[in-house]
């Protein structure tokens, strides 16, 4: 953009760009794949993408790309409330610079820079400090305008199953459809859910926890929190952020507890953030990517720094280092807790201790998760022993397919490709933050791609054989089918 025309207009003009760009890219590029009948009748899907967060919406317009048309993208939630930004992350601004790509897949005019520029102008691009959270999502909605893509949202997947060599899914509206593959790009509780440490006395499954106790990565009414004293057991980004946002509500304290001694210092996977090791850690070897991993992990992550001061401004905001707690006692009217220093009470008190990872836990694929292999199941018992986080993890394939524990057993399996944070043990974080975005859907499209060719293999052939394509018709050389010279 040359900054003549900026806002609405700016955002217009730019879409004309975009869509100019990627006609000349020949997108969406024309469908390879053959048609397959499925048991009904119908159709069967090539692929059937659910979750169009960031994630899935990328992976399915990189399908578009990749020539792969014959695909649903489904969204349980309704448009806009896609992925965390405008309903359980509350913090201002993204973490990451505001100079990263991704859901644009390489294609300039569909940058996050692009964007903002069609509205702000240079300038603006220049003073932008950091991504405010809800541009992060306009944005997103934009580039899948921009790019066609169709997602149908208020859809959820509720099962899969295995039906011959296809998977069978189960959605939401009570429809049944049969595809090739199955990508799961359900977000960052995509592998487990929520994680709820064990006390002896708290059950997350407990009614009773109901309006006291709380996931920071749930929805919240904040304006009940008002006059209240709020514990919060974590010390990193959301619960931080969760603390300032009850205090800014009118909440009159938020006490943020840490078993560890002073906060993490070092974002260790903003060091690991360039293409070489994007691309090259899922190529490694066992050995060295649960040594990768397992340091990653336990390193943690600092808050961001705008976190830790938007809290220290703020009356009412403390953190207690070094006093984990051992018990959480929900009562009627408010929650005790118990420490290793003491016993406090709280109105109210908030979970920020992140996602869990477990297999077992993720319904929409029951069917399968009993065989689903794990890192635990190709380390000694003393590593899974020393590192049980870690092992708990899926261990994936190079396509981020999920794998039998015991081959044959569950058969389709392998049909499903677990785009989520999940996949970080196999390959590193590309199926979850902003950075890896790029590389972590080009490898996926390319595996889907490979899959669904390879498994075509005959019908390609013989397709090749039939192929009649008269480029010489025009000429005096062209000589018909029936009286060519051997196969040509
Ligand atoms: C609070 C917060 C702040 C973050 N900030 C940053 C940041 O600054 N920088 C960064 O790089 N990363 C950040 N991340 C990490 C990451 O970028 C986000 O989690 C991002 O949303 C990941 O995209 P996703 O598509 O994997 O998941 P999501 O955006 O969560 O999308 C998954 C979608 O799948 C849908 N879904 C789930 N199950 C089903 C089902 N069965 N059927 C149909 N739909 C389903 C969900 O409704 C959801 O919309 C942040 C994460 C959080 C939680």
């Amino acid at each position: 953009m040359d900054g003549v025309v900026e806002g609405d207009q700016g955002l217009a003009a730019l879409r004309k760009i975009a869509r100019h760009d990627l006609a000349r890219l020949n997108y969406p590029a024309a469908n390879w794949v053959p048609e397959r009948a499925g048991p009904d009748g119908q159709r069967v899907l090539d692929v059937l993408v659910v979750g169009a967060g960031m994630c899935g919406q990328t992976v399915g317009y990189g399908l578009l790309r990749e020539g792969i048309g014959n695909i649903r993208v489904i969204e349980r939630e309704t448009h806009g409330r896609e992925g965390p930004w405008n309903t359980t992350a509350r913090m201002p601004i993204l973490r990451s610079p505001k100079h990263l790509t991704g859901p644009d897949l390489g294609v300039p005019s569909l940058t996050f820079r692009a964007w903002y520029e069609a509205q702000h102008g240079a300038d603006g691009w220049e003073r932008l400090y950091k991504i405010l959270r809800l541009d992060w999502l306009a944005y997103l909605l934009w580039v899948r305008e921009t790019v066609g893509l169709k997602v149908e949202n208020g859809v959820g997947l509720l099962k899969v199953e295995a039906v011959g060599d296809l998977l069978h899914a189960t959605l939401s509206t009570g429809e049944t459809v049969h595809a090739r593959k199955v990508v799961l790009a359900n977000g960052r509780d995509g592998s487990g859910g929520f994680r709820f440490p064990s006390f002896p006395s708290f059950d997350p499954e407990d009614p009773k926890r109901q309006g006291r106790v709380f996931h920071t990565l749930q929805e919240i009414d904040f304006t009940k929190l008002v006059g209240k004293r709020i514990g919060v057991l974590g010390v990193l980004a959301t619960a931080i952020d969760n603390a300032c946002t009850a205090l800014e509500a009118g909440a009159a304290e938020a006490v943020c507890f840490a078993r560890r001694p002073h906060l993490p210092q070092v974002n260790k996977s903003k060091g690991v953030s360039f293409s070489g090791f994007q691309r090259g850690q899922g190529m490694l070897d066992d050995d060295w990517r649960w040594k990768i991993y397992t340091y990653m992990l336990a390193a943690g992550s600092p808050p961001p720094h705008e976190s830790v001061l938007r809290g220290q401004k703020l009356p009412g905001f403390s953190f207690r280092f070094a006093e984990p707690w051992l018990d959480v006692v929900v009562e009627e009217d408010g929650v005790t807790v118990k420490t290793t220093k003491g016993t406090e009470r709280f109105d109210t008190v908030l979970f920020g201790t992140g996602f869990d990872i477990d297999m077992g836990r993720v319904e929409e694929i029951a069917a399968f998760t009993a065989n689903v292999k794990l890192w635990a199941d190709v380390r000694s018992a003393d590593e899974v022993k020393a590192n049980a986080e870690a092992a708990r993890y899926p261990y994936l394939g190079r396509g981020f397919e999920l794998e039998e524990k015991v081959p044959g057993r569950t058969p389709g399996l392998g049909n499903i490709h677990l785009f989520n944070w999940g996949s970080i043990l196999s390959h590193g974080a590309l199926a979850g933050d902003i950075p890896g975005l790029f590389v972590g859907a080009t490898r996926l499209v390319q595996a889907l791609s490979h899959d669904l060719f390879t498994a075509d293999i005959e019908r390609h052939v013989q397709n090749m054989h039939a192929v009649e394509d008269p480029e010489l018709a025009p000429t005096d050389y062209f000589v018909p089918r029936e009286k060519r010279a051997g196969t040509l």
